[in-house]
């Protein structure tokens, strides 16, 4: 498996260079964004690449855009030194396939990496999956256990930003933003998220027994399975 780590900090650079090898990926790095689009699109091909998002000159959000529209599709995992909404939603909408907010801990790196490889190599990019939950964006459709959920758009939606967000905490703001495609939170917004979340737990989690959707009391939400049973 091969990494492209693009971070213009020589010492990160070094030290991520260091651990993947350690774990047994071939890594190379790049110092800057251009050098890493240019190992990107001529070199041999890379399994994953991180990009810090924060580069001199063009930096990771341009470097990841470029990247998308020439259509490669190699995963993407955004290193953040900002952990705003604005940026996650900036970074996942410009085409990188998750975040990972500065300063983090290694095996948190290891694991989002194994998650993107397995993923790569696995699902077909219109596939979005968790458990016996997936999503078909060519053909618009969801199911559980093979059964088709019969959502309306807006639940498509939102389940389809939760999936894209599986593992990390959805907040009413994000969604308000993102989904409902709205500036400002009012009490109004935040009433008709939490009906359609409620609508969309009775017809994703309702009739199974695995519950997928999760509320963090006070933040938000989470998609993703239930760890400790
Ligand atoms: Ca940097």
């Amino acid at each position: 498996m091969r990494i492209l780590v693009v971070e213009d900090e020589i010492k990160i650079a070094d030290a991520l260079k260091k651990g993947l090898e350690a774990e047994g990926y071939q890594v190379k790095t790049a110092l800057s964004g251009e050098e890493g689009y240019f190992c990107l699109t001529t070199e041999e091909e890379y399994d994953l690449m991180l990009l810090d998002l924060m580069l001199p000159g063009r930096d990771g959000i341009e470097i990841l855009r470029t990247i998308r529209k020439k259509g490669v599709l190699t995963p993407i995992l955004l290193l953040t030194g900002r952990d705003t909404v604005e940026d996650r939603v900036l970074g996942l909408d410009s085409g990188a396939d998750d975040y990972l907010v500065k300063p983090f801990a290694f095996p948190e790196l290891l694991a989002r990496i194994r998650l993107l490889l397995r993923r790569g190599q696995q699902e077909p990019q219109h596939l979005l999956k968790l458990a016996d939950l997936e999503i078909n964006l060519l053909v618009h459709r969801a199911t559980r256990s093979e059964q088709i959920l019969d959502l309306t758009a807006k639940e498509f939606d939102l389940l389809v930003y939760l999936l894209r967000h599986q593992g990390h905490v959805v907040s009413r703001e994000m969604l308000a933003q993102d989904v409902w495609q709205s500036r400002e939170r009012s009490t109004p917004l935040d009433n008709v998220i939490d009906v359609n979340i409620a609508r969309l737990r009775r017809k994703v989690d309702g009739p199974f027994e695995a519950k997928l959707i999760r509320t963090m009391r006070g933040v938000g939400f989470c998609l993703g399975e239930a760890v400790n049973g």
